[in-house]
């Protein structure tokens, strides 16, 4: 991820440090930027007490509890005394995944959670296919068993090959199932969209999962 600026002119959370022709203010690097992203991800998802604040049902807390929270209670803290509204904000307007949620001073994450939420997501009719990025290790009982959500609400699925082979690389020696959408839907299956790249099913059974492409491009393995 890059360093991020707010631009003197316009207002807005960049990604360049010159815009609307003048430079523009640095607000975080980019280390900065990734390690506050992961924690507010895994607060936002999956330990919100651990910093003692309770998102309501949808999923959203207030930003200001937030940023207490972690400079008060992470356990970790003393290195997020430098945290701020601003670096919050800016982080969650400028995910590339569309990973949080911001308004009117409240925040969330739009998808991933473990947590209990009931965040309303649009049913899609989605025609083509969608990856899901695994380690090669899960392969096996993945093809026998279907995609199952394990400790989240939902199965995570993206439209994007190369965001599906980024979790994967997370998990190990990576490998991208294509998912076929009309399967699922003429299943009965609905299709949620998180976001542009982000989509949520309860379930994709195997026969819904067309192939598996390994790490090296080219090389397909079918089930
Ligand atoms: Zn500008």
């Amino acid at each position: 991820m890059r360093d991020i600026y707010k631009c003197r002119v316009c207002g807005r959370y960049v990604e360049e440090p010159i815009h609307c022709g003048v430079e523009a203010i640095p607000v975080l690097d980019s280390m900065r930027r990734v390690m506050l992203s992961k924690l507010l991800s895994g607060i936002l998802r999956h330990y919100p007490w651990e910093i003692g604040v309770k998102p309501d049902e949808e999923g959203w807390v207030r930003i200001e509890e937030l940023v207490k929270g972690i400079r008060e209670r992470w356990r970790n803290k003393e290195l997020y005394q430098w945290v701020r509204r601003e670096h919050v904000e800016a982080i969650a307007l400028l995910d590339p995944k569309g990973r949080f949620e911001v308004r009117d001073g409240y925040i969330r994450a739009r998808y991933g959670h473990s947590i209990r939420v009931r965040i309303k997501y649009d049913v899609v009719e989605y025609d083509g296919v969608l990856y899901h990025g695994t380690s090669r290790d899960r392969l096996f009982r993945i093809i026998r068993e279907g995609l199952k959500p394990m400790k989240r609400l939902y199965v995570h699925l993206t439209n994007d090959l190369e965001t599906a082979l980024d979790t994967g690389r997370r998990h190990g020696d990576p490998v991208v199932l294509v998912v076929d959408a009309g399967c699922l839907s003429s299943m009965g299956i609905k299709v949620y969209k998180a976001t542009d790249k982000i989509y949520l099913v309860e379930y994709v059974p195997p026969q819904c999962i067309k192939h598996v492409i390994g790490k090296h491009q080219g090389r397909i393995l079918t089930p």
